[in-house]
């Protein structure tokens, strides 16, 4: 492996010369980009050899097509392949075809090179021998433009996972480059904002494969998309540690919160695989699909299936365009019937831990970098409507009128000071409209939501029940209808005192630092739900910018992130099998 520092700095020919394994007999692609150093990331440097490639002329593209060899052909009988793709195929099997597979691929390869006058090209990793048959099978109908564009873009896929295997990154600085590179695909061009099945979701979803792949993992984005990627150390142990956090993220978000989580572990697991380190259970990397409910307005879509949790009246919900769940399944080539054949079977588990960042100062005050966290705050969320009477906003006297958006703001206002002065509880209302409002129109509708969570059950059910009450009080003195629909009830959720040890330990290891904080965690996450089936950890990492999250100025060091998968490596690497 290479640095990307020394990348940068080498002779132009000797930067040529390094990356000659990652187009296939094309040197000239890194030639081309030799100029536009320095690259910040190993994504960056990819970015501008796919840009290279794309530029060139037509018969070059053809050439740089050419250049690959027929998959399962005669050359890798006469050991004539480049040490890449000897290897790559080796992995997706294509050395142990029997006697029919290789009659059939050797006919397919045939057909297509007669079709399109060049050898059908595939990022074969992620694929074992039926899925390549099938894929050429698939292929062989495409006219030949969308062909030669085909192949250039899995020349691009396998030129990122030949990079991965080449360039060597520190983990801290890999795992800010690959947050910065998810935060690019994005449902809107402003910022960050990533609802679940988004086409930017989709997106992500497939470039998180992509990374567990390159990183060694089993891949592959289950029936509500999830991306679960599986590190088997023995076929002896069944039993897996799993960890993971959500890739879906709020409107106009930062790129850490939930991210954090599951790139750190394809790091570490990239990491320790170079190095030769096996793990004596299973590992399991899990990119939960949704987390936030931002679409839906229904949280936890991801865990809950993995839980066996997930309720199939969640599919008839319908987003803001009204479409339902179960229609933004199929339009994503789901299949909602697959959903309960997802979830882990408990006996299996080893525990669940969950890397996060804090999104809270508390971190940042210590002085910390890490810390372990004790239980997650509960959280009740109701969308409340509130129905009053229209009317006109200048021949209605005030007194008498049923003003809906009067009676919102009542009910804010109480909120607020039924949670205020309660250490550990919050309460928020961050959703109020009044639909089809108008500037001269009395409000006849107001919706809106609350938010009520503390580090204890009975604190936060108290003061639920003293909101809805006061709202009752409210509707009769304005004569309005509130009505409450609980969109989420989650206990609060305590952390397994054993998990909690190992990570104190992990961390007291990594930085020298006897006791780190233990802090309670106000935000909902993942952990929550897998809590129902195993026992959970969650780590918190440092929070920059004042703790701010849900934003885009929410920041992580790379010198955190650093220390962070140091930690977390040391906690995989003691964990027990169980
Ligand atoms: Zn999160």
């Amino acid at each position: 492996m290479i640095s990307l520092d020394d990348l940068n700095s080498l002779p132009a020919p000797q930067f040529a010369a390094a990356l000659s394994g990652v187009f296939e007999r094309s040197s000239w692609v890194a030639d081309r980009v030799s100029a536009l150093r320095p690259f910040r990331s190993r994504f960056d440097l990819h970015r501008a050899l796919c840009t290279a490639v794309e530029q060139a002329d037509t018969d070059e593209q053809l050439t740089l097509i050419r250049a690959h060899p027929e998959l399962a052909a005669k050359e890798r009988m006469r050991g004539e392949l480049t040490p890449e793709s000897a290897s790559e195929q080796h992995a997706a099997g294509l050395g142990a075809c029997t006697p029919e597979e290789l009659a059939r691929l050797q006919q397919l390869n045939a057909a297509y090179a007669k079709r399109f006058g060049f050898p059908f090209v595939l990022a074969v990793k992620g694929h074992d021998r039926a899925a390549v048959i099938a894929a050429l099978e698939q292929r062989l109908g495409n006219t030949i433009e969308l062909e030669r564009a085909q192949a250039l873009r899995e020349i691009g896929r396998i030129a990122a996972f030949r990079l991965a295997d080449l360039v060597d990154e520190p983990l801290g600085r890999g795992i800010i480059a690959m947050a910065d590179e998810l935060a690019r695909l994005s449902d809107r061009p402003d910022g960050l904002s990533c609802s679940y099945l988004t086409p930017a979701h989709r997106a992500t979803a497939a470039l998180l494969r992509d990374w567990m792949l390159a990183a060694g993992l089993e891949a592959e984005i289950d029936a509500v998309g999830n991306v679960i990627g599986r590190w088997r150390n023995s076929a002896a142990s069944k039993r897996t540690l799993v960890t993971g956090s959500h890739y879906d993220t709020v409107v106009n978000a930062g790129k850490f919160d939930g991210r954090l989580g599951i790139l750190l572990p394809i790091a570490v697991v990239a990491r320790l695989r170079g190095a030769g380190v096996r793990l004596p259970y299973t590992l399991t990397v899990v990119g939960f699909a949704e987390e936030e409910g931002v679409r839906f307005k229904s949280t936890f879509l991801g865990s809950r299936a993995l839980a066996g949790r997930f309720d199939p009246a969640l599919l008839d919900k319908v987003d803001s365009d009204g479409v339902s769940l179960r229609q933004a399944l199929a339009s994503a080539g789901h299949d909602a019937a697959g959903i309960p054949a997802v979830a882990f079977d408990p006996k299996t588990l080893l525990g669940f831990v969950e890397v996060h960042i804090e999104q809270g100062p508390a971190l940042l005050n210590a002085g910390a970098p890490l810390g372990v966290v004790t239980s997650i705050a509960g959280s009740i969320r109701s969308l409340v409507s509130i129905t009053g009477l229209a009317g006109h906003a200048g021949t209605v006297p005030m007194q008498g009128r049923r003003d809906a958006a009067a009676a919102a703001a009542e009910l804010i206002l109480a909120v607020e000071k039924r949670c205020g002065g309660t250490p550990g509880l919050v309460g928020t209302v961050g959703q109020l409209q009044v639909p089809g409002g108008a500037i001269n129109v009395i409000p006849g509708r107001c919706e809106l939501s609350v938010d009520i969570r503390a580090d204890r059950t009975e604190v936060r059910d108290a003061a639920y029940a003293s909101v809805v009450a006061e709202s009752e009080r409210i509707a009769a003195s304005r004569q309005v209808a509130i009505v409450w629909d609980k969109a989420l009830d989650i206990a609060c959720v305590p952390c397994s005192p054993d998990l909690q040890q190992r990570l104190v330990e992990s961390i007291t290891r990594v930085t020298g630092q006897i006791s780190p904080p233990r802090l309670p965690s106000v935000a909902g996450h993942d952990a929550m739900v897998m809590a129902q089936i195993t026992p959970v950890g969650l780590l918190f990492v440092r929070c920059g910018n004042g703790g701010i999250s849900h934003h885009p100025s929410e920041s992580l060091s790379a010198e955190d992130a650093e220390i962070a998968a140091q930690a977390f490596r040391d906690f995989l690497l003691y964990y027990p099998a169980g």
